[in-house]
């Protein structure tokens, strides 16, 4: 069995064939999914899915590049959220130095609140960096060394050597997307062998970064297989032992995950 980490199906292109998806998804034996908000509607979107579908389970958070739009009390806001029963991490949240919609201030303020809200509430804490590997690191490193340390991971990682020692030293996991299986992976493949095995997750991040063959088409959390199995390979193990490896660390990850599994 796998576990999609980071799927995003409150997004209007699942909005046709939401159940669909979900069957494929079954069949393909991914028994669970994360559901991960990126803003207030997305988030509270994400509950409500994960408190429709039994294999469902959500994290609300603000994306950094919606971080500039958030209204007035929308971080209240989302404190409440997470409180919710199937709430089992909070995010995605981080910095992204790619699109900066929102300034770089305003996205280390309020990835330092998430992380905040993480330790406050015992949730991990699921982590957007794109090209700001420095600062990332510095303030999980910062935080790891804190009186309130947060878990969490490192979703759809594509950072340097670097970067993924500081998340490994600061505790984290370290999940892997689409990108993994892409012909121009860079060094993803060699980073991705280093992980311990008992720090690696899938996810699809869909509807986006379609893993190969596939590329091309809109992601979704059957696809997931794809990635893993490059996994597999890169490491020279079978397949299931890498998909139980990843679905255990997927549990311990979100320990909120394990309790419909009982
Ligand atoms: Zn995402």
């Amino acid at each position: 069995m796998l576990v999609d980490t980071h799927a995003h199906l409150m997004d209007s292109a699942f909005r046709e064939d939401l159940a669909e998806v979900l069957e494929r998804a079954a069949a393909a034996d991914v028994g669970a999914i994360v559901c991960v908000g990126y803003d207030e509607d997305s988030s509270r979107e994400a509950v409500h899915l994960a408190e429709t579908y039994p294999q469902l389970v959500a994290a609300v958070g603000i994306h950094p590049n919606y971080a500039g739009q958030a209204t007035a009390g929308a971080f209240d806001r989302l404190r409440q959220l997470a409180t919710h029963a199937r709430v089992v991490g909070i995010g995605e949240t981080g910095l992204d130095n790619y699109r900066q919609h929102t300034p770089p201030r305003t996205q280390r303020e309020w990835f330092e609140r998430h992380l905040e809200l993480g330790a406050e509430l015992r949730l991990p804490v699921v982590v957007h960096n794109r090209q700001a590997d420095e600062e990332v690191a510095e303030m999980l490193m910062h935080r790891a060394s804190s009186d309130a340390p947060v878990a969490g991971v490192l979703h759809c990682f594509s950072g340097d050597a670097a970067m993924l020692s500081a998340g490994l030293a600061a505790g984290f996991m370290v999940s892997f997307a689409g990108p993994l299986t892409f012909k121009n992976a860079g060094s993803l493949p060699e980073l991705a062998r280093r992980v311990p095995l008992d720090r690696l997750v899938v996810e699809t991040d869909c509807p986006y970064l379609t893993p190969a063959p596939h590329r091309g088409q809109r992601n979704e959390p059957a696809l997931v297989r794809w990635t893993a199995e490059r996994l597999a390979q890169l490491r020279g193990m079978p397949f299931d032992q890498l998909a139980r490896a990843t679905t255990d660390n997927a549990r311990r990850l979100f320990p909120g995950l394990s309790a419909d599994w009982a």
